[in-house]
């Protein structure tokens, strides 16, 4: 029987956060009870009573308190309270290293979405023993991704989760360790880099990989940090269906929002996409599957409309939102147009698919380039190299390089660039100091 505290998760079918909770737990070697609402009316009920009416799964509590959902129980296990909750803290928060100092590693590697578990891979089949910090969200983007029917070598498709653990038992195969901690700061002012993590651990490391991702963008409107997690989410296929039966909102016009409200009308009364401008960003393969929702009558798309404020309560969840219309598209930058008009829509749920910005505040007080939006500036072109930055030894790969494919497949690429080019330089460098010592040792005699 474990001596650890009770911990219970309420868990629902395709629910990555719920299978990241899950794994963080089994990470810190600790028992849990899981209980599945999916289908389930008075377990939903139960969870909905027990989480002072939050309505998203996950749902954690340690010995009967609530801990909150993924980004809750996440946070905590960043302070390092969790681990105090759970009567672990002794063994493992706090200092990682020894009386010689912090843990080294020859490569550590920021991230564990496909670019971070594709260089894991290589780098663990080159012995550069890499050590992958999984960061806020484990997994990355693609554990919130349904089927992923365009990564080549799966002709029926493999679901994200599937595919992101597969990748990470095969990088563990060959000998990467990977952990959970969120990186606060690099510092690259001397060698080995320096690298502390928000809960206080501090490693070393001869080569660093930045495959940190991006983390969903949000409007910062009215209505929305409060209502996030009582019916405003980030996350169709985490939240889609707790809105059974509902009128919702898909905010966007790319690829991810035509994805999710696909997905949502396997629960929702009726999608309405709302996308601010006329043209879409969304590849015509989605716009044409969509189109075909739109027939049948399961979704309708509202273009040149912008969501300005969602009102509702924690109690009751989404009640309506407000939204603004201008016939040239981006009307809240035109509120005072004549031609602007305001409306209201009553939505059970709105659900932000607007994009991603680049994980890398870690990086800040580090020489390392990046562009006004945050995406790091790699060196690009052909040739060996491509990934990296100006600072020897640290190399940049996937959605926190790349800006444009964002592709699974592209960020696998990119991650294996970065593990051969990591490679490089530690021999090099390496051959550099040999040859340093010999010639010291020459000049001695
Ligand atoms: P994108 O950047 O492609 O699209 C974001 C959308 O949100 C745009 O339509 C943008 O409008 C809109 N938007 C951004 N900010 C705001 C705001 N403040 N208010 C209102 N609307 C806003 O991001 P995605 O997440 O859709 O896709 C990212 C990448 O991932 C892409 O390369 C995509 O191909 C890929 N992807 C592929 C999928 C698949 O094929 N299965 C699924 C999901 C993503 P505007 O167009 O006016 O800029």
């Amino acid at each position: 029987m474990s001596e650890h505290p009770h911990v219970e998760i309420y868990t629902k079918e395709n629910c990555p956060y719920c299978e990241k909770a899950k794994d963080l737990f089994d990470s810190k070697g600790v028992d849990y009870e899981t209980y599945n609402v999916t289908g389930d009316e008075e377990l939903f009920d139960e969870m909905v009573e027990r989480a002072d009416g939050r309505q998203t799964a996950p749902e954690v509590f340690i010995d009967d308190e609530l801990i909150g959902g993924w980004d809750d129980t996440q946070a905590l296990a960043e302070s390092g309270e969790l681990d105090e909750k759970l009567g672990i803290a002794d063994e493992e928060t706090g200092d990682n290293g020894t009386e010689a100092g912090p843990e080294h590693r020859r490569m550590i590697i920021a991230g564990s979405g496909i670019a971070g578990l594709t260089a894991a891979i290589y780098a663990a089949r080159s012995n550069n023993d890499p050590l992958v910090l999984e960061g806020d969200e484990p997994g990355g983007q693609l554990t919130l991704t349904t089927d992923v029917e365009n990564y080549p070598g799966f002709p029926e498709g493999i679901s994200g989760p599937d595919l992101i653990n597969q990748m990470k038992e095969q990088a563990e195969r060959f000998g990467a360790a990977v952990r959970n901690g969120v990186i606060a700061d690099v510092d690259d002012s001397s060698r080995p880099y320096r690298v502390e993590l928000s809960n206080g651990d501090v490693y070393t490391a001869d080569a660093f990989i930045a495959a940190s991702g991006a983390s969903a963008r949000t409007l910062g409107i009215p209505g929305e940090d409060e209502l996030m997690g009582y019916g405003v989410s980030t996350c169709a296929t985490c939240d889609g269906a707790f809105f059974r039966d509902e009128e919702m909102i898909v905010v966007g016009g790319g690829d991810a929002a035509f994805e999710e409200a696909d997905f949502l009308t396997k629960f929702a009364d009726t999608v309405y996409l709302v996308h601010r401008r006329e043209e879409f960003r969304a590849e015509d393969y989605w716009v044409d599957r969509l189109q075909e929702k739109v027939d049948a009558g399961d979704v309708e798309i509202i273009k040149n409309t912008e969501v300005t404020e969602i009102h509702g309560s924690v109690e009751e969840g989404v009640d309506d939102a407000e939204l603004v219309r201008h016939p040239e598209g981006y009307p809240s930058d035109k509120l005072d147009d004549p031609e602007t008009e305001t409306f209201e829509m009553d939505v059970g749920a709105v659900f932000l698919a607007i994009g991603h910005t680049p994980n890398t505040d870690y990086l800040e007080d580090t020489a390392v380039e990046m562009d006004d939006a945050g995406y790091i500036k790699t060196e690009g072109g052909t040739g060996g190299g491509q990934t990296k930055t100006g600072v020897p030894g640290i190399f940049g790969a996937g959605d926190v390089v790349d800006f444009h494919y964002q592709q699974a497949v592209t960020a696998a690429g990119m991650g294996c660039k970065a593990a051969l080019d990591a490679d490089d330089y530690l021999e090099t460098t390496e051959l550099e100091a040999q040859a340093g010592a010999t010639g010291a040792a020459a000049s001695d005699d």
